[in-house]
């Protein structure tokens, strides 16, 4: 073989190598073996996690979160398929500032689902053991990096404001159709369309002011543990229709349909979960009047064609 093609296979393997694609599953870089080769996803502060109510500190102190610039209208939002998810690129004058006072500048948004049809749910986060839907994650980082790749490996670089998707049966989600339906221009890994009629605000949980949160990471390689993960108590409602369309629309970097594209939750070790929002359990039955079952849970605002049917039932959406 010549020097010369010799060389460019060394090389072409080389890049491959270095290229190895990780996957959920299936391959030789599945979830199980993402430290193999990003060491991160092998540590002690790992997203996402189970969020044990009971065991959530509260926090009186914690602040709402300060969302600004996310209500705007009329831009123009990169939307890609990345192979592993749907990612929105969102502008910089949309930032998040935190509790404690650090400004986080937003930089994309894209989700996590399951396989409905299949019977699965795909959020990543679980409350009390529950897997939800879907889950929406919103990446921010520290604003006094000025960029995303200064802040990415920095200890305190990153945040994620995550929520986590219900169906409710046959209300459409008017806010998610524009995404949905162009979900078809972006069906292979690599693809991007431009889409302006998004409204990432209405796309969040209506209510914005009840979260948890803890320190974690990345949930997917290198799976940098630098993430103040802020997670909705709210939920966002997409139909199942909706649901049904995420999940089928796209193909992922192995060209097989994106689906159960979530990481399994992680030891939470000593790590402690606050809230700024008081869980309380369900009152004990009977001898409560109505008043006295809805007590435990703070007002949610329901959303856009939601009626209250979920809320009234159970009790015990806080
Ligand atoms: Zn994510």
């Amino acid at each position: 073989m010549a020097p010369v093609a010799l060389m460019s296979l060394l090389l072409v393997g080389a890049l491959a190598q270095h290229r190895t694609e990780w996957t959920y599953s299936g391959g030789a870089l599945d979830e199980e073996h993402w430290p193999r080769e990003h060491p991160a996803c092998g540590g002690k502060r790992q997203s996402p996690i189970n969020l044990q109510r009971k065991k959530v500190q509260y926090n009186p102190s914690l602040k709402p979160l300060n969302l600004t610039g996310y209500e705007a209208q009329g831009v123009e939002f990169p939307v890609t398929n990345t192979g592993h998810s749907v990612q929105i690129s969102l502008p910089p004058t949309m930032r998040m500032t935190a509790p404690d006072g650090t400004e986080y500048v937003a930089l994309q948004m894209h989700f996590h689902w399951g396989s409905v049809p299949f019977g699965i749910s795909g959020s990543e986060h679980t409350v009390d053991g529950l897997r939800y839907v879907a889950e929406i994650h919103v990446v921010h980082y520290n604003s006094k990096y000025g960029s995303y790749d200064l802040a990415k490996s920095a200890p305190d670089g990153l945040a994620v404001l995550a929520a986590l998707v219900e169906v409710k049966e046959y209300s459409e989600n008017t806010y998610y159709s524009d995404l949905l339906s162009h979900l078809k221009n972006v069906t292979n890994s690599g693809e991007s369309t431009v889409l302006s009629g998004l409204h990432i605000q209405d796309m969040l949980p209506q209510n914005l002011q009840d979260y948890y949160t803890y320190q974690g990471s990345l949930t997917t390689p290198p799976c940098t543990e630098n993430v103040q993960w802020f997670l909705l108590a709210d939920t966002v409602p997409l139909s199942r229709a909706q649901i049904g369309k995420l999940e089928a629309s796209l193909l992922n970097h192995q060209h097989k349909v994106m689906q159960n594209n979530y990481r399994r939750t992680q030891p939470l070790g000593g790590r402690v979960v606050e809230a700024n929002f008081k869980y309380q359990p369900n009152p004990e039955r009977g001898g409560g009047s109505s008043q006295q079952q809805e007590a435990p849970c703070r007002p949610i605002r329901p959303g856009p064609g939601q009626g209250d049917d979920s809320l009234s039932q159970s009790g015990q959406r806080c």
